[in-house]
């Protein structure tokens, strides 16, 4: 029983730790796992955003190390698995870490999981696998939902390229030389807040990254009260700030920066020094790249100058 305290021995299966989960009525049994430390994303409010990879890995584990075991027992025992856990957070990291590396060392199979979502993302476990990797054990992951990616993809908002920011400082000099910092970067931003601050953190960005920029409110994602919430940085802080805080667990999107505006000689001279190395049309698509205007108007725009330049040279 104590077998992982002493942290050498492989843990022995007890009688009512068999490894078995339940997929609806059907009782499964999981195939063996090779000694590894697995990170197991779990749900982020939907029970049913499992993976069958996830619910196999945690049945199979030797221990599943837990943000809080009292959280995560409400999906193992959803799932009817009965594996030994052990709590992995950040105020006993110095010491449940050493612990749960022993056992690794000691061939053992490790599941991490998170009180929601993917572990490492705003939850502990980024020291647990730094060491693992140092002493050579193997590190798996086994992917599921998270609450950045939820938002991301059903905000509206550019989705090639983001910025996932976590939370923000709480001190207002620590948070406007952070969002001033990230004001510049050409990405979509995400950033987890929690719903107190929510309008406090929306007029702040509001002021650092521009009120004109888009953004979405993500709340409550996966559960009854899921909702999607747009417009920009401006519309959104006041709306908060009448509204005051929403209930639930929100993530913030904003857009990434608008394009700076250009007056139409800065346009024009731009077009004229592209297309001296560049046919027309690359010449435009190379201007609309850059300043983000449409391609169309830009092209007719250097037909215009240049008919310009043959009445003027003839
Ligand atoms: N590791 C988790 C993940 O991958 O989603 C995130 C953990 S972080 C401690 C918790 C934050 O994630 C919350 O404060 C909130 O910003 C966001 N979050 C988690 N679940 C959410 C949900 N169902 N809807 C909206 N935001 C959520």
């Amino acid at each position: 029983m104590a077998k992982m305290a002493q942290g050498e021995d492989k843990v022995a299966d007890r009688p009512e730790q068999q490894r078995t989960y339940l997929v609806g009525q059907a009782q499964m049994a999981a195939r063996p796992l090779a000694p590894a430390l697995y990170l197991v994303a779990t749900p982020i409010g939907n029970l049913s955003d499992i993976t069958l990879r996830a619910l196999e890995t945690l049945a199979a584990a030797d221990i599943v190390a837990c943000e809080d075991t009292r959280v995560s027992r409400i999906l193992l025992e959803r799932y009817g698995i009965r594996r030994r856990t052990t709590a992995y957070h950040e105020h006993n990291a110095l010491e449940a870490g050493p612990r749960l590396l022993a056992a690794l060392e000691a061939g053992n199979s490790v599941a991490l999981i998170s009180d929601a979502g993917t572990p490492l993302v705003s939850d502990p476990g980024f020291r647990l696998v730094g060491e693992a990797l140092e002493r050579g054990i193997r590190v798996v992951p086994v992917p599921g939902p998270s609450a950045a990616l939820a938002a991301l993809t059903a905000s509206g908002l550019p989705s090639d390229t983001f910025l996932f920011a976590g939370f923000l400082p709480t001190k207002a000099g620590q948070l406007r030389s952070r969002l001033e910092e990230l004001s510049r970067v050409p990405a979509t931003l995400i950033f987890f807040e929690s719903p107190r601050r929510l309008a406090e953190t929306l007029a702040a960005m509001s002021d650092a990254l521009g009120r004109d920029r888009t953004a979405a409110i993500a709340r409550e994602l996966t559960k009854t009260f899921e909702e999607m919430r747009t417009g920009t940085l401006g519309e959104l802080a006041a709306h908060y700030a009448e509204a005051g805080a929403p209930k639930g667990e929100v993530v913030i999107c904003v857009g990434p920066p608008l394009p700076a505006s250009h007056s139409a000689d800065d346009m024009d001279r731009l077009l004229l020094s592209l297309t001296r190395e560049l046919p027309a049309s690359k010449a435009a698509a190379e201007a609309a790249r850059m300043t983000g205007q449409p391609k169309q108007a830009l092209y007719q725009r250097l037909l215009e100058l240049r008919k310009r330049d043959e009445r003027r040279d003839g």
